[in-house]
């Protein structure tokens, strides 16, 4: 069979699969069951805990986790024999701390409940000490220079906060531990402790911000919503794809000549055989806990998106590798590859995560909500103030908690938020910050004030007004924050961990401003004043917006050599250690272990495309050329010279990509970032530009590599 029968032969898979469908479930008298019946049935949440723990050891646990203190051993004990005996009951053999390494990913090592007893008799055994904390042989999981070679190993431990839960696998379960993971001298090695730590200092910020305002809290969570969006193909395509096996992303591939354009995909019905994925993907979450509410289809074509219902920012973070977990698992399942990257394809929308965040009481007050009356206006006020501040004073750090490989080809592009971060406000509270800055309202009382400037009336007018932009990176939607720049394959806590950092600092200047004298109105305004440069209203995605970025000194990082070179500032390493977020060796190995996967992710890509280049481009244009030349005619002279050319162009351009590869500098990752990104990057452009070209000159049934068409519109 040729390689192109091949291509012809996944077309044919692709749109023969017989849809795989679920049966319905129902309880014992046969009626179908509610989510809510299902919700968190593999879950060790609260109401369990509740139910199965000894009421004092219950109390203990809450009032541990309330204040963020250690857990003592007899109440891990006795957590962990309840765990155990209701992990058993549903099926479950083995055990495994969860974590988040710098990865990006999770990681997990299970270990089995197996023990003997006294007489050497099997039994199944967990101790509060096995679910404290667990030693995984982790030498291999980037640590960003923290550590050496003699004190590799980490250990992981429980994070609390955050349930437990069983994972499904094809024959057999495993009762899963949210954990850390940190190195023998407490320094944190993933993704999770910075988050944890962030929310703290928020929280702390915060609190002593509302005491100042009159309306005190014990406590501040933040709240994250995180919309995933993605893409799914037929996994025949992906099969016969290298780059979308080993980078997640087409090195090339000529567009199809309907891209998005007709804009009919968008909210559109979803494809049974999607749809199919999706309830199957939610019923898997339902039983994780995991508040999956929303789906459609997305603007690319074969693109759509799952988003939660928000909760506490640690447990969103949790949630969403659950959810891209189970989006892989199940999408296998149904013939599909799922594909996570930021830019599967060029010319098409690429795939975000749009990080919704807030911060709410302990009373379930939502400070980012304008409220109903004065007291919540001004709270309002406040903390929409110092959030501005906070992301203006550190745009840049937050611009570096984006950066990454697959982000460089989304933002900036297609329907994807610039490079810059701005913040939108939409054109009611525009005109109310304008109103507050210009000192309209500057001599009434707070409570006057509010009323001149018709906060009470946002509410209604806000969610109304608000989300209309879609091309800024951090707009107001309402009641919350939209931080959408983040990409679509990312973990959303380092993200979520610098606005945190961010907006923690913007609350202490309002309270220093405060302690200092003036009254809460006089620091709103300082603070909307100072940070004016970063609001911004009108169309991201246009050339004028970058040049008046630029003119207002907003920092414009094009790309993430230069993006996560802010991380290796001291504004940033003040900031991370001021808001007790990451210590400077910590910043460091994150700056570190980023640019180390940049770097590793150009080289995969710089070795995909020459192998797709020379093992099937190539063979496909000297294939055209034997077959069009010496067959006379003007036709097929024509088609020779053409196919010449091109094959002229692609060759200079795979030669090009040769000599830049084999002159990347000796030195440290950030050097080798810049070249890569300055020479290979755009070496890799104009040869995938020279592919794209000859692809449209070669015969359909000689081209080997699945193409557009067929993997954004034939897929059942
Ligand atoms: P959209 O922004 O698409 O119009 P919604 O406003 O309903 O839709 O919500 C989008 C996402 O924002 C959802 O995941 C939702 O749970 C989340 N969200 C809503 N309120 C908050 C909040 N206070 N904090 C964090 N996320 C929130
Ligand atoms: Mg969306």
């Amino acid at each position: 069979m040729s390689e192109a029968n091949a291509r012809r032969v996944a077309v044919q898979t692709a749109t023969s699969r017989p849809l795989r469908t679920l049966p319905r479930q129902v309880d014992a008298e046969g009626r179908p069951l509610r989510v809510s019946q299902v919700f968190g049935s593999r879950v060790f949440h609260v109401e369990r805990m509740r139910q199965r723990l000894p009421p004092e050891i219950f109390a203990r646990w809450s009032e541990t986790v309330e204040k963020g203190a250690r857990l003592d051993r007899p109440v891990a004990d006795a957590i962990a024999h309840a765990v155990k005996e209701w992990a058993l009951e549903n099926g479950a053999s083995h055990f495994c701390h969860w974590f988040h390494p710098m990865t990006g990913s999770t990681a997990e090592k299970h270990d089995s409940f197996l023990w003997f007893d006294g007489a050497g008799r099997p039994v199944e055994k967990f101790t509060g000490g096995m679910l404290l904390q667990s030693e995984p042989d982790a030498s291999s999981f980037p640590s960003g220079g923290m550590r050496s070679t003699f004190e590799a190993r980490g250990y992981t431990a429980w994070d609390p906060t955050s349930p437990m839960f069983i994972m499904d696998g094809p024959s057999g379960r495993t009762l899963v531990i949210p954990s850390a993971f940190l190195g023998y001298h407490g320094e944190s090695l993933d993704e999770k402790a910075p988050l944890l730590r962030s929310m703290e200092s928020l929280s702390k910020s915060a609190v002593k911000l509302l005491a100042l305002l009159g309306s005190p809290a014990a406590r501040v969570t933040t709240t994250v919503g995180p919309e995933q969006e993605y893409f799914v193909i037929d996994k025949a395509y992906a099969a016969l794809r290298p780059d979308l096996l080993l980078s997640g992303r087409t090195v090339l591939g000529a567009p199809a000549p309907k891209g998005q354009s007709l804009e009919d995909h968008y909210f559109g019905s979803i494809p049974p055989r999607v749809l199919a994925f999706m309830e199957e993907v939610e019923a898997e979450l339902y039983a994780l806990g995991v508040w999956a509410k929303t789906r459609h289809n997305e603007v690319a074509p074969s693109q759509f998106e799952l988003a939660p219902i928000f909760t506490e920012a640690n447990v969103a973070a949790d949630h969403n590798q659950l959810v891209m977990q189970t989006l892989r698992k199940v999408a296998d399942r149904h013939g599909f590859a799922m594909l996570l990257h930021e830019k599967p394809f060029a010319g098409v929308n690429g795939s975000g995560k749009h990080v919704n965040w807030s911060m709410s009481t302990n009373h379930g007050d939502n400070l980012l909500d304008p409220g109903h009356n004065p007291a919540e206006n001004l709270r309002f006020l406040a903390f929409l103030a110092a959030t501005i501040l906070g992301v203006y004073r550190h745009s840049a750090v937050l611009r570096a908690s984006i950066a990454s490989h697959g982000n460089d080809f989304r933002l900036g592009a297609n329907e994807a938020p610039p490079a810059i971060i701005s913040v939108f406000l939409g054109g009611f509270l525009t005109e109310m910050v304008d109103g507050i800055v210009s000192g309209a309202v500057a001599n009434l009382a707070p409570g006057q004030a509010m009323i001149e400037l018709g906060v009470s009336r946002i509410p209604a007018i806000a969610q109304d007004n608000t989300d209309r932009n879609r091309t800024s990176p951090f707009a107001f939607t309402g009641n919350k924050f939209e931080f959408r720049a983040v990409g679509s394959s990312a973990s959303i806590s380092f993200p979520t961990a610098c606005l945190n950092a961010a907006v923690t600092d913007g609350i202490e200047q309002l309270i220093a401003w405060m302690n200092a004298g003036d009254d809460v109105m006089t620091a709103v305004r300082k603070a909307l004043t100072e940070s004016a440069p970063v609001r911004f209203d009108g169309n991201g995605y246009s050339q004028e917006w970058v040049d008046e970025a630029e003119r207002r000194g907003l920092p414009h990082a094009r790309n993430t050599p230069s993006a996560l070179a802010f991380l290796n500032t001291d504004a940033a390493r003040d900031l991370f250690e001021r808001a007790n977020v990451l210590s400077h060796e910590e910043l460091h190995s994150r700056y570190d272990v980023r640019l180390e996967l940049y770097n590793k992710k150009v080289d995969i890509e710089a070795e995909v495309l020459r192998e797709v280049i020379d093992t099937h481009v190539i063979p496909a244009i000297i294939a055209e050329t034997q077959a069009v030349s010496g067959v006379s005619g003007t036709l097929a002279r024509e088609r020779l010279m053409a196919i010449e050319e091109a094959g002229d162009v692609l060759l200079d351009a795979r030669k090009a990509v040769d000599t830049v590869l084999a002159a990347v500098p000796e030195g440290g990752v950030a050097a080798v970032a810049e070249y890569l990104c300055a020479e290979v990057v755009p070496a890799l452009a104009k040869l995938r530009a020279a592919s794209d070209a000859a692809e449209n000159l070669v015969a359909d049934h000689r081209w080997s590599v699945p193409k557009y068409r067929e993997m954004l519109f034939v897929n059942g």
